[in-house]
């Protein structure tokens, strides 16, 4: 009789050989623990898509949402679109400002969900991770002007390093937080339906205040709202938009069939295309969108980017860095992290320039640097 045999790991397995492996098969792709920091770290879709191609077994991939590598590369997926309850969008550029974290239509929503005896969950930001903020002149979300990123308090743009000054659109100087933490999220919420009935997950309350990490402990709800979409989907790194897709696609999927059952979504950006895939229950017209963002950006599935972190007092020489731009790299940096520098080298094949990356690495590893380097990293 035939071998037959599941192996079932964290993304490590992916480079396991297995003899005669027949299918594999990568759950819910877009999570991020999918990924770990270990040096170099690749995602194991990658590593999974190349194997299959060339050991000739089958790579499947699941999840709501497929993310813009494995749509690109053709790998089938199971359970993709449709399925996800349905989606509320409201429009916080329609109320007045000093409505506070919650509109009057969630307020209500949430009065309605206790009073019939359901259940509600309110997501949010974890604590430290800043909200999205709009203008209390002309409502709309502030952005950076010069990437478009969603802007923080701070006065200095987290993705492009631009200065923040006022509003883009009326030149506003006044603005007011969409969002707030789990924290302050509670309070809000024990304010309007009474302390009693607010808890996190698994305490049996009528509403739980969650972020991403109580999500695996979630119930299936009534209504399930999501705070502020917009810090998510106009964060500051080039998959910002595909992830909160992929998540708030998974959130969808937590509220419990029935009717007047829904997700609602706070945004200041109803007409983004992340809101208009949520909204249809099909994310193939924002996955052709964000191919031709990438395509034009030349980040990846269409261009490589590799980021470099060196701790301590190493760095590139001039020299080395001419080598990585004629071997087609654009390179940005040094930018100056906790731990030491980060380089980030971008171009639409970056085959040479990572042979003349990696002398250059053993260079500063033999002087005594740590270096950390990240091939299409998730986060820049
Ligand atoms: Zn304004
Ligand atoms: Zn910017």
């Amino acid at each position: 009789m035939e071998d037959r045999r599941i192996l079932v790991g964290t993304g490590r397995i992916a480079s396991w050989w297995v003899r005669d492996l027949g299918v594999a098969v990568v759950l819910d792709e877009q999570r991020r623990s999918h990924k770990d920091r270990q040096s170099p770290t690749l995602h194991p879709r990658t590593i999974l898509s190349h194997r299959a191609r060339a050991e000739g077994f089958r790579f499947l991939t699941t999840g709501p949402v497929p993310s813009s590598e494995v749509a690109a590369a053709g790998t089938p997926i199971i359970g993709s679109g449709r399925r996800w309850a349905r989606v509320e969008v409201v429009d916080r550029t329609e109320e007045p400002p000093g409505r506070g974290v919650l509109s009057d239509r969630v307020k209500a929503a949430l009065h309605g969900v206790v009073r019939s005896g359901g259940t509600a969950a309110v997501f949010t930001h974890r604590k430290g991770y800043a909200p999205s903020f709009r203008c209390t002149s002309c409502r709309t979300l502030r952005r950076c002007s010069s990437c478009g990123t969603a802007a923080t308090e701070a006065a200095i743009c987290q993705r492009c390093g631009g200065s923040l000054a006022a509003c883009a659109e009326c030149g506003g100087a006044a603005f007011e937080p969409l969002g707030a933490a789990a924290g302050r999220v509670r309070d809000v919420v024990a304010r309007l339906i009474g302390p009693d009935a607010v808890g996190g997950t698994g305490d049996g309350r009528a509403i739980s205040v969650v972020t991403e990490a109580d999500l695996v402990a979630l119930p299936p709800v009534d209504l399930l709202v999501v705070v502020d979409a917009d810090g998510l989907i106009l964060g500051p790194h080039f998959r910002s938009a595909e992830a909160a897709l992929a998540l708030l696609a998974r959130l969808a999927r937590l509220v419990r069939a029935g009717s007047g059952s829904r997700l609602m979504v706070q945004t200041a950006i109803a007409d983004h295309d992340v809101i208009d895939a949520l909204r249809i229950g099909d994310p193939s017209g924002f996955l052709e969108e964000e191919a031709t963002r990438r395509r034009a950006a030349g980040y990846p599935p269409f261009g490589d980017l590799v980021v470099v972190e060196v701790r301590g007092e190493g760095s590139f020489l001039d020299d080395e860095l001419a080598l990585f731009e004629g071997a087609g790299a654009i390179v940005f940096g040094p930018l100056s992290v906790r731990s030491g520098t980060r380089w980030l080298l971008q171009g639409r094949d970056l085959g040479r320039a990572k042979r003349h990356l990696r002398d250059a690495l053993r260079r500063l590893r033999d002087g005594g640097s740590a270096v950390r380097v990240d091939v299409d990293p998730l986060d820049v």
